[in-house]
């Protein structure tokens, strides 16, 4: 669906028209405009001025109020471009080029993907450029990549609050076009405009999704009018297989432009994006200020997920040599590994092993894997539940004879001091088996496994960002003197099949 400005805001004046006197008088049409804008103006003050005198009428009647009544400022979503755009007579507006559709990550999801087509007007006489046999993908990120806003403020919801990254983005987009033979796309990671499909049963505001997609949408109109190239936006407003690094929005795009993913030519395409997780630089000697560190890595690993070169809006569009960078996951650290170590051995008859180790960090896949062929039974939470439910089939079990496996997280030394007390009861040896890994590590396991069908036995859906921060600030290094016999501490490997390795190897948070 395409909204331009003028038809998107124009009920809302029309209204005011036939309900204001000013309809029967005989003035140009931009008065008309003026004087209603005007009545719009007024009417808002009026109704919330009508408002408190409302609140004053309840207060005169004696009647108690606490709390005090909110008193609400009515807000306008009239912005300065709208208002530029409604004076513009419609001859002299530029004809919306620009096609919207919408894309579903699955079949079960509403649309969280908008893709914007920009096709040219055909000009007489133009040199006819054949787009089909083109190979090669010149893509650029758009925030802080092609464009920044023109007030300076770092979430603009103004549509015409935007300017060129530099002056120079327009020339040299046209030229990647029209002399390099190359297709260009932006590619835009937008969750701030989600959901675009809000859920009808789901509490809060449903609109405000809708107002930011319809001013992302009118900003990015006038971006490609004045590119004016044949060229597309992608944008992610979900935290699917379409957010970068993830590169479901790639494989979209080479969909779209009818290029099959074998035939893109990888060498000399690229991508473009200020997410490339530069560090902070302080000032010396010429530099005119010190230089911020990046707030994502997620645009070079994008480009590392595709296999395509990289680069930064300051190497790109302004020649400046590369500058440092760092993750705070490297796939580097882990390599594809088919050795068959044995990170696990039993030590006693019968024994508990208490698992400690943050979500996604592998418990079950090292218990299903390491212990459960040795005869170790599994207690787990999140099949049993609750935490007296665990006790309870721990004890069963041990009653039995069995050995078991705790598989939880355990964090903190109070937690893991009843499972140390429940074993002495018992008599028998407990172990602690730490499976010692950052957070960035474990998030990017959960992201594999929560994406990725094939590698998700269990059928988890990702987890909160919470549920890490909460592991991590309860969490205390578990220690043989807290009663175990030993702990055994796990170094993450990714082990599975190349297959496997395939999909765990890339980029995915
Ligand atoms: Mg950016």
């Amino acid at each position: 669906m395409s909204s331009s400005p003028s038809r998107f805001h124009l009920p809302t004046f029309s209204t005011f028209l036939f309900s204001s006197g000013f309809l029967f008088v005989t003035t140009p049409r931009r008065l008309y405009s003026y004087l209603n804008l005007q009545n719009v103006v007024l009417s808002i003050k009026m109704s919330s001025s009508s408002s408190s005198a409302a609140v004053g009428k309840r207060k005169a009647a004696g009647k108690p109020i606490s709390p005090p009544p909110l008193k609400r400022k009515a807000q306008s979503t009239i912005s300065k471009g709208t208002v530029a755009n409604f004076f513009t007579p419609a001859s002299q507006k530029p004809k919306d080029r620009t096609v919207w559709s919408e894309r579903a990550p699955d079949h079960d999801t509403p649309a969280t993907l908008l893709v914007a087509r920009y096709e040219p007007e055909e000009k007489e006489n133009a040199e006819k450029i054949d787009n089909k046999s083109r190979r090669k993908i010149a893509a650029f990120d758009l925030d802080s990549t092609l464009i920044v806003s023109a007030s300076g403020k770092k979430f603009s919801n103004d549509a015409a609050d935007w300017k060129w990254w530099d002056a120079s983005v327009p020339t040299r987009l046209r030229q990647l076009y029209e002399k390099e033979d190359y297709h260009v796309v932006i590619i835009s990671n937008q969750a701030g405009l989600g959901p675009l499909h809000p859920d009808p049963n789901a509490k809060g505001p449903k609109n405000t999704g809708k107002a930011r997609a319809a001013t992302f949408k009118q900003k990015c109109a006038a971006v490609l009018a004045q590119l004016d190239l044949p060229t597309a936006i992608y944008a992610a407003t979900g935290k699917d297989k379409y957010r970068k690094p993830r590169t479901g929005m790639w494989d979209e795009l080479c969909k779209d432009y009818g290029i099959p993913a074998a035939e893109v030519d990888l060498e000399h395409s690229i991508f473009v994006g200020d997410a490339g997780g530069r560090t902070a630089q302080p000032k010396t000697g010429d530099m005119k200020a010190a230089l911020a560190k990046d707030f994502s890595c997620s645009d070079r690993n994008f480009a590392h997920n595709l296999g395509i070169k990289y680069q930064t809006p300051e190497e790109f569009f302004l020649g400046e040599s590369p500058r440092e960078f760092t993750r705070e996951f490297d796939l580097a650290a882990y390599p594809a590994d088919s050795s068959e170590d044995v990170p696990f051995e039993k030590k006693n008859e019968q024994e508990v092993v208490l698992f400690c180790g943050p979500p996604g960090a592998g418990k079950s896949t090292f218990y299903w894997k390491h212990l459960k062929p040795l005869g170790y039974e599994r207690v787990n939470q999140d099949t049993l539940k609750t935490r007296a439910k665990c006790f309870k089939a721990a004890v069963e079990l041990l009653e039995e004879g069995n050995s078991i496996a705790v598989d939880n997280t355990n964090p903190d030394p109070d937690g893991r001091k009843e499972w140390v007390e429940l074993a002495r009861k018992h008599k028998v040896p407990i172990r602690c088996v730490w499976f010692k890994m950052s957070k960035a590590l474990c998030e990017h396991n959960d992201v594999v496994r929560a994406l990725n069908k094939s590698m998700n036995p269990e059928s988890r859906t990702a987890l909160p960002g919470i549920a890490f921060a909460g592991f991590f600030s309860k969490l205390r290094e578990p220690k043989v003197k807290e009663g175990f016999q030993d702990v055994v501490e796990v170094e993450f490997k990714f082990r599975g099949t190349k297959e496997e390795y395939a999909i765990w190897g890339r980029y995915w948070t």
